[in-house]
């Protein structure tokens, strides 16, 4: 039975699971409030150039990689520009107080050999480390597409304790531990809590080769809609869903800002739980559901600067910059103090097409706490005042302050900057506090932030980063479990497969 299913949120999430659908014959409505589709894949415009919002950093995407078959599937990876990093420096690491940089390259054993020429006291135990890396992410059989048999309780209990703790059982050396977790602002880690399975399936993707979008990754989104498009499914931007009537545990009709009422078989939130509890009817949610789901932590924000760079001033830079203070920084992004703001932060140079040797943009981002903004709150776009705008602008000086330890000169190739702060994230997404993740995963309380796609509401699915894993990969990896509880148990996991097989062979 085709099923008309309708999904709230045309972002990432919503746009790869309304696809997956689309393409099995089902009848799909999204609904995304901004004018442009996409959520973490949005880009905006400033005098003819493009930024990213939310993806600059993809994994998966390499030949055999997850989201390379998934797109394949979907048929829209010859729609997209992709190109690799480089593959002898995927990431640049520099810690300033210490002096040091590190260059890591992509590839099992290359990564040990580009950390293990450093330490090479550490060597046996980096290459224990990844091997015990690439062994444990293959207990988790959805990251390599493979039909789900287990979950994340009945796998290898390390998948399960703290990241920091997972590295220490392998490394000896204090400094090495605190560099192994660099790609920390890719899934915002907390000591002591960020479990370790969320700090290796993002390393091995990462390891096994990141990519970066030429021109933007808004044609991930075109691309998707195209295929919803194509298989009779259609997409409304600029329609914020604002109420959704629920009567005896199930969804009667959602009203769109339009002021219409729309009404399906299936309903599927792609948005962030909280706001969803916003817009539905009093009593849709057993109480104690809903004070669970707050009550998560959510992942740290962050504060952005966009920079246009002058004409042939900066040359382009084919992969991701860390820098720190120190060392030991590394876990401390999640700290309320922001006296020392910022602890850290990422800059990269995204390509445009016909990429010459000159950067056009610059990108700096660091991690940032909600309470750094919090007595903002109450405002919105546009409309946030004198002081929030001159913190802003503070923010922004720091930031290329630092910035210009690493690229001396930096201020005098600056064209423009624009900003982005927690409460951007916020506000173009929903997402509570404007976490860059969604809900934190935690170690100490492995339930509470298991969030199941099923709900007491029984025609109503939930999907996206804050269900199972975030980013690139694992919010496409969600969607199929969303999509299968319609489609049936590994359905689309099969064709996957036997899609990918038949263009490889
Ligand atoms: C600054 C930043 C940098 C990031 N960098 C990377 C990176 O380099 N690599 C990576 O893999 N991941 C990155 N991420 C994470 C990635 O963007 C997310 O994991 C992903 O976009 C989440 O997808 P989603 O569908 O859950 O949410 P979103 O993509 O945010 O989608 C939610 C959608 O719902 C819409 N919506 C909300 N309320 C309503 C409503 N009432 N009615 C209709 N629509 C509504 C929103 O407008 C939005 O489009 C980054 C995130 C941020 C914030």
């Amino acid at each position: 039975m085709k099923e008309k299913v309708i999904i709230i949120g045309g972002g990432y999430g919503g746009l790869v699971t309304a696809a997956l659908l689309a393409k099995e014959g089902h009848h799909v409505t999204v609904f995304e409030k901004n004018a442009i589709v996409g959520g973490g894949l949005q880009c905006f415009q400033r005098k003819g150039n493009s930024f990213e919002t939310g993806m600059h950093i993809l994994g998966g995407l390499r030949k055999g990689g997850s989201l390379n078959k998934i797109f394949t599937h979907l048929g829209i990876l010859d729609k997209i520009e992709i190109k690799d990093v480089d593959k002898d420096c995927m990431d640049e690491l520099h810690y300033m107080n210490e002096g040091r940089s590190f260059r890591i390259a992509e590839g099992r054993k290359t990564f040990v050999e580009s950390l293990a020429k450093e330490f090479p006291h550490q060597r046996e135990n980096l290459e224990n480390y990844v091997n015990a890396m690439y062994t444990l992410s293959n207990e988790i059989d959805l990251y390599y597409l493979r039909p789900n048999t287990k979950d994340l309780f009945t796998s290898n209990g390390e998948l399960l304790i703290a990241a920091d703790k997972f590295i220490a059982q392998y490394i000896d050396d204090p400094n090495l531990r605190n560099i192994l977790a660099y790609m920390n602002p890719l899934y915002c880690g907390v000591a002591g809590h960020t479990p370790a399975y969320v700090h290796i399936l993002l390393n091995v993707l990462y390891i096994n080769g990141p990519c970066r979008m030429v021109g933007g990754s808004q044609q991930i989104a075109d691309a998707l809609v195209e295929v919803i498009e194509e298989n009779g499914g259609t997409v409304y931007s600029n329609t914020p869903v604002t109420h959704i009537c629920v009567e005896n545990r199930e969804i009667q009709y959602i009203t769109a800002k339009n002021g219409k009422q729309y009404t399906a078989d299936r309903y599927i939130s792609a948005i962030h739980p909280c706001h969803l509890f916003t817009l539905v009817s009093e009593g849709a949610f057993p109480r104690a559901y809903m004070s669970r789901l707050d009550s998560i932590p959510n992942s740290y924000s962050a504060f952005t600067v966009y920079i246009t760079l002058k004409e042939n001033s900066i040359e382009y830079i084919n992969h991701t910059c860390y820098c720190q203070e120190s060392y030991s920084d590394t876990w401390q992004y999640n700290n309320s103090d922001t006296t020392d703001w910022p602890r850290g932060f990422m800059y990269m140079t995204p390509p445009y097409k016909e990429q010459g040797k000159y950067a056009r943009t610059l990108l700096i981002t660091a991690p940032m706490q909600y309470s750094a903004v919090e007595k903002w709150s109450d405002s919105c776009v546009g409309h946030r005042g004198e002081e929030y705008e001159k913190w802003k602008a503070t923010c922004a000086g720091k930031l290329i302050s630092r910035a210009e330890r690493i690229l001396p000169g930096l201020k005098d190739c600056i064209k423009e900057i624009y900003t982005s702060s927690p409460l951007t994230i916020r506000d173009y997404y929903n997402t509570k506090q404007g976490a860059m993740y969604g809900f934190l995963k935690d170690c100490e309380q492995p339930l509470l932030s298991q969030v199941p796609i099923y709900t007491k509401i029984k025609n109503l699915l939930l999907t996206g980063q804050n269900i199972y894993l975030h980013g690139i990969c694992g919010v496409p990896l969600t969607a199929i479990n969303t999509a299968e509880a319609i489609v049936g148990e590994n359905i689309i996991i099969g064709k996957i497969n036997e899609n990918y097989k038949t263009i490889e062979s």
